[in-house]
């Protein structure tokens, strides 16, 4: 029997067409153009949700959030949802729906590269891939699934990885999950770890500082005196700063801001190996949290989900702490 299918559309390269003068900008022809798609009907039962239509560069945690809200409740009269969204923040939301849903149907986000207006548009694929994955019976339970170019993955471990490309999501250091084949949907491997976070809000005053060479204190006083709950940094290689910036780190961390060390390399966990001034052996000695391989954007949104549900720093410590980014065995 065929699933019943919702299908929420919030904008993005797939909502978009090239108008001449102005360029690539968003349209409000998609809904209707799938409507019309008989490949799609052949699959699923789909209702269209016309939620948003913007550019995903203009999304916000607390509209993800929003987002993550509505998908649970509205799931409840389906057998899954699709999230169409812009690929440039895909991750994100794709993510923070992740922590916070409390649905175990699947959920698929996907996108386009080309615009309606590009030959070879891949944003009818995606979207037929999608509901494809949605109804699938071994999609329940997965978390969050990201659809792209025929490939399946998780949303905590995927990632934009080329600013053009159709094959531009990928797992690094991973793989896909699964992938879309014209006959069947396959997965390939398990995801076995799994952060929700059940949460009625958000805190989004966490801050996300990218370790550059030379670098001084400036951003991280900053965000102290802006409130901040919490600075990710993406560190070098295993977690590892210059011997400069440690004092306003300390200060940090006194003043009762967490401090969570994530890496900038594209593959990898940080560790706390290095004990010089500023490696990640002594940034964790002086109070700072490693969070493992989970990528600085995403170490950011599970902070405003943990803060939003906890609010205290000593428990959001410890919530974020998970086996995976600790290397503390079950
Ligand atoms: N700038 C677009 C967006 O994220 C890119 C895309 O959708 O591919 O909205």
């Amino acid at each position: 029997m065929k699933k019943n299918i919702l299908l929420i559309m919030t904008g993005g390269t797939i909502s978009m067409k090239n108008v001449a003068d102005l360029g690539v900008v968003p349209t409000s022809e998609l809904a209707d153009f799938l409507t019309k798609f008989p490949q799609l009907k052949g699959v699923a039962n789909v209702e269209v949700m016309d939620h948003l239509n913007i550019p995903s560069p203009y999304m916000t945690p607390v509209m993800m959030f929003g987002l993550a809200k509505l998908i649970d409740e509205k799931i409840i009269d389906y057998d899954g949802v699709v999230v169409t969204h812009g690929t440039d923040t895909l991750e994100e939301s794709a993510y923070m729906a992740d922590l916070v849903l409390t649905t175990r149907k699947p959920v698929v986000f996907t996108a386009a590269m080309r615009s309606g207006s590009d030959l070879g548009l891949d944003g009818p694929r995606n979207i037929i891939g999608s509901v494809r994955v949605a109804s699938h019976p071994d999609s329940h339970d997965k978390g969050v699934l990201v659809v792209m170019n025929d490939e399946i993955h998780t949303a905590r471990d995927v990632v934009k990885t080329d600013s053009g490309k159709v094959d531009a999501f990928g797992s690094p250091g991973l793989g896909p999950l699964g992938l879309v084949d014209p006959d069947t949907v396959i997965y390939h491997r398990n995801c076995p770890y799994r952060e929700s976070v059940w949460t009625d809000f958000i805190e989004p005053n966490i801050d996300l500082i990218r370790a550059h060479c030379g670098m001084d204190g400036k951003f991280i006083k900053t965000s102290i005196e802006s409130g901040a709950k919490a600075i990710v940094i993406e560190a070098f290689g295993r977690g590892n700063l210059p011997q400069e910036i440690v004092p306003i780190i300390k200060e940090a961390i006194g003043e009762g801001i967490l401090i969570i060390i994530a890496s900038r390399t594209y593959t990898g966990r940080v560790l706390p190996e290095y004990g010089y001034i500023g490696g990640g052996k002594n940034l964790e000695d002086i109070g700072a949290i490693l969070a493992g391989d989970l990528k600085g954007s995403k170490a950011r949104l599970r902070l405003m989900a943990l803060f939003g549900a906890h609010k205290d720093a000593d428990l959001v410590r410890k919530h974020f702490i998970s086996p995976r980014n600790s290397g503390q065995e079950n």
